[in-house]
């Protein structure tokens, strides 16, 4: 026997041994103890009374998320196959012809344009942003649904065509149409989905809805394809609770195809820079089946207990009322409002800033003190707004206690 197939024969031996291929990469990986990185780079942990603002890192992955990422990091595996084979899970999962995991609900944005763009036209690809004059470049959307999130849709090359009435809409076709966008959270606009996407689909243009934030309920999931939407977008670390940097683009099968022709790792495209890593794909998957294993009651009944709970230890402060208030759309979850006696008490963006000092640092949600609330927030110009859904169990207690020292704290 030679030294090279005696080796051989040992090596197997202790394959074998060790319980078979699968087995070995995680055993080989077996109980590192993790470093707290935040620590040893002092970055301060907070509590997120907020919500599910990517300033605040978003939301948190459950267990079973991060546990799927965490194998998911032991093995290599082709990049293509896993964005397929997610890809169609999701669409199963999810209702819809076809989905694509994506760094983000923006990025879906961007490469869900590019799609539009390049139909048909795969060389058109690496046209864009900036060589587009001979492409389709004109996207309709309503003047209320005009949004800090256009930049993603404009990263493609495209300019905006401005739409009130459904005259005005049904009007505004040209050669250069190429999709219509819809932000499905907007206050403003009065076209509703329904015309919105009857008239794309009578000029044969797609239509796209941005509803990053707009779960739960669950079933907005797949309420909109099914509506027709061409292209939907949800951010994936949002209320689905998957990692911070990935995103859903769901629609039609030869969208999304077109769509991965622009996305990493594809060089000379405007999605290249949008690289979601496997771990994230795999996270984004998890984070799905964590979603759809929960109930639309389930959750309600848990953010409206914490807001009580929070609410209870606060009441028997003179002046002091609370509602619970549940945006009409994004983030529709319960949310705590706290009125109070301004002249008795400190004004509630003094209130926001001591708890952000104090041990462990609190932050309130961002519309406290500020009179246009975001995504459907009322008035809060004299209002605390404690936004329960991202804190982790026993974090209620905690705000609680720390908004009322600081209510009952001196002026
Ligand atoms: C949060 C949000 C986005 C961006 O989502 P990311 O996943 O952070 O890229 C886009 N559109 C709307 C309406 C959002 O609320």
């Amino acid at each position: 026997m030679t030294k090279t197939r005696r080796s051989f024969f040992s090596w197997t031996r202790n394959l074998m041994a060790a319980g078979g291929v699968a087995s070995i990469a995680p055993a080989a990986e077996a109980a590192v103890p993790a470093t707290d990185y935040y620590a040893k780079l002092g970055v301060t942990n907070i509590i997120n009374a907020a919500g599910t603002y990517t300033a605040l890192t978003a939301s948190t992955m459950p267990p079973q998320v991060r546990a799927a990422v965490d194998l998911a990091a032991t093995s290599p595996v082709r990049l293509a196959e896993l964005q397929q084979k997610s890809g169609e899970y999701i669409a199963s999962r999810l209702k819809c012809e076809a989905a694509m995991v994506t760094a983000g609900a923006s990025s879906a944005l961007t490469l869900g344009t590019a799609a539009c763009m390049t139909l048909g036209n795969r060389a058109a690809v690496i046209q864009l942003p900036l060589d587009t004059a001979n492409l389709k470049n004109e996207v309709i959307v309503q003047r209320g649904h005009r949004y800090g999130y256009d930049h993603a849709i404009r990263n493609c090359g495209t300019r905006f065509v401005e739409v009130e009435t459904l005259e005005q809409y049904e009007a505004a076709f040209t050669p250069k149409t190429v999709m219509c966008h819809f932000f499905n959270a907007a206050e403003h606009g009065q076209i509703s989905r329904e015309d919105w996407v009857r008239v794309a689909h009578a000029h044969g243009v797609p239509c796209f809805n941005d509803a990053a934030a707009d779960v739960p309920p669950i079933s907005n999931l797949w309420a909109y394809t099914q509506m027709g939407f061409d292209l939907v977008t949800f951010s994936g670390g949002k209320g689905i609770r998957g990692p911070q940097n990935a995103g859903l683009l769901l629609g039609r099968k030869d969208l999304i195809e077109a769509a991965t022709w622009s996305n990493s790792p594809r060089d000379e495209t405007v999605g290249r820079g949008m690289k979601v890593a496997k771990e994230q794909i795999v996270g984004m998957v998890a984070a799905i089946d964590w979603f759809l294993s929960q109930t639309d009651e389930g959750m309600q009944a848990e953010f409206r207990a914490r807001a009580e709970r929070i609410a209870a230890r606060l009441k028997d402060i003179p002046g002091v009322n609370y509602e619970i208030f549940m945006p009409p759309l994004a983030n529709a979850i319960p949310h705590l409002l706290i009125r109070y006696d301004q002249t008795k008490h400190r004004p509630p963006l003094e209130i926001s800033a001591l708890l952000r000092a104090g041990t462990p640092s609190i932050e309130l949600n961002p519309a406290t003190g500020r009179r246009s609330g975001s995504a459907g927030l009322p008035n809060a110009e004299d209002a605390i707004i404690v936004g329960v859904w991202m804190l982790q169990p026993g974090e209620d207690v905690i705000v609680a206690n720390k908004l009322r020292a600081a209510l009952l704290q001196a002026t």
